[in-house]
């Protein structure tokens, strides 16, 4: 295993694929995984982890079911890969209209970070307008426009902004504070004429987990729509996560485009983006805006994600019986955090949850970055040495799945209450 990783150090920077999986935000060595099944985790000395980091979202019916895993054997036999359209993709694309408020067409790509530069791309085209505006704290990928104090892995590293990013690029990018309505009357006031659109994360999931306060996302869309931006909802990480109809029809408010990766692809790279049928007009090979992929629509992603989604839609009460889950997780949490005098705050909304060591709840990044990180770190260890696979980092959501049963959640608290007595 210790090979494994040194091996791993070696031909790979920081030993992994993606920043975060790499424990610099608590410190440590990972484990490697060699199978997931359910709510768990298995790595590669045969230990055992119950998961809450799920892939990041996409798990919602935990590792490995049966039917998605199914779907995507039946599938591979006929083929991975065509460059031609298929059923699957129509299939996929209907259920994304018949699912999301305001949605009339939708573009298929293979990863969120594709889904947001895409949209971008859209509403910079439709208006004519060049400034984006987008929350601090809030991440929507990695391409140039859009990584700037972007939360997540890049607050994990200290880093708010990366190297490499020209400042001429982000120059075209405003910021603002998340939650904060008089900041955004006031910045609309000052140049809502050049903003081509505001993306926010409706529930942001980034810098863990923060709902918006009600005021924020009614201010967006009435500044947007009075000053003839366009508002994204990148919907990556909620959609399909905190209901059917994602945070839109949560809080009934629609936006004018939307992103959507993570759940709707089941654990296969994934994207889409979309909104009214005059926008997406404007994608190529209809329109003047240009964007494609090789592998976009892919079959086995395809697959995978409508056995996913169909599972979740014949259960009217799939959505009320995660956020149970999530909540019993949450209180159960905080309720033994209490009882050894730690002071802690659980914010969830749907599927999504996060643990902050604060004395208020978190409403915006820098109210995230002043809870207590060090402690979090000890309670991630503390957590993984009993076999509980919590978020590497304070800035990611918890995940829990279908799969999540209530002797795991039960476990998983017993192994808090010792965490915690001794922090
Ligand atoms: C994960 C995430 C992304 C990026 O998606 P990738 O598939 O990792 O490129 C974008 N936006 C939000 C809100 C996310 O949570």
């Amino acid at each position: 295993m210790d090979q494994w990783w040194q091996r791993s150090e070696r031909v790979m920077p920081g030993g992994v694929s993606s920043p975060v999986r790499s424990f610099r935000g608590v410190g440590g060595t990972p484990f490697l995984v060699e199978r997931g099944q359910g709510a768990r985790l298995f790595d590669h000395d045969g230990r055992s982890y119950i998961d809450y980091v799920m892939s990041y979202g996409p798990l919602i019916l935990g590792h490995a079911q049966g039917q998605v895993v199914a779907a995507i054997q039946a599938q591979a036999v006929k083929g991975t890969s065509y460059g031609a359209p298929t059923t699957l993709e129509v299939e996929m694309a209907e259920t994304l209209v018949g699912a999301y408020p305001g949605l009339e067409m939708a573009r298929l790509v293979n990863s969120g970070t594709e889904a947001t530069m895409s949209a971008l791309r859209v509403a910079r085209a439709v208006t004519g307008r060049s400034l984006v505006l987008k929350f601090i704290g809030c991440y929507h990928g990695h391409h140039d426009s859009l990584l700037v104090r972007a939360g997540s892995g890049a607050a994990t590293l200290g880093v708010p902004d990366s190297a490499g990013v020209p400042v001429q690029m982000t120059n075209l990018t405003l910021t603002a504070t998340y939650n904060a309505v008089g900041e955004l009357e006031d910045l609309f006031r000052r140049r809502g004429d050049e903003i081509a659109a505001v993306i926010v994360e409706p529930v942001a999931g980034n810098m863990g987990t923060i709902g918006p306060e009600p005021e924020f996302l009614h201010a967006l869309r009435r500044l947007t729509t009075d000053r003839g931006s366009l508002l994204i909802f990148d919907e990556v990480m909620s959609g399909f996560r905190v209901g059917w109809g994602g945070a839109a029809q949560h809080f009934g408010i629609t936006p004018d485009l939307v992103t959507l990766a993570k759940v709707i692809g089941a654990g296969l790279p994934v994207g889409a983006y979309g909104g009214a049928r005059a926008f997406m007009e404007q994608v190529a090979p209809l329109g003047p805006v240009y964007q494609a992929g090789t592998l976009s629509g892919n079959p086995l992603a395809m697959a995978a994600g409508l056995a996913q989604l169909g599972i979740i839609a014949q259960q009217p009460d799939f959505y009320q019986r995660l956020s149970l889950k999530v909540n019993q997780l949450a209180q159960g949490l905080v309720d033994r955090a209490r009882h050894h005098r730690i002071p802690t705050q659980a914010t969830t909304v749907g599927g999504m949850m996060s643990l902050f060591f604060s004395e208020r709840v978190p409403r915006n990044f820098s109210e995230v970055e002043a809870s207590n990180g060090a402690r979090y770190r000890a309670y991630f260890h503390g957590m993984l040495d009993r076999g509980v696979f919590m978020p590497p980092s304070l800035f990611e959501t918890v995940f829990l799945s279908a799969a999540h049963t209530d002797e795991e959640i039960e476990a998983t608290l017993s192994a808090a209450d010792e965490v915690f007595a001794r922090l």
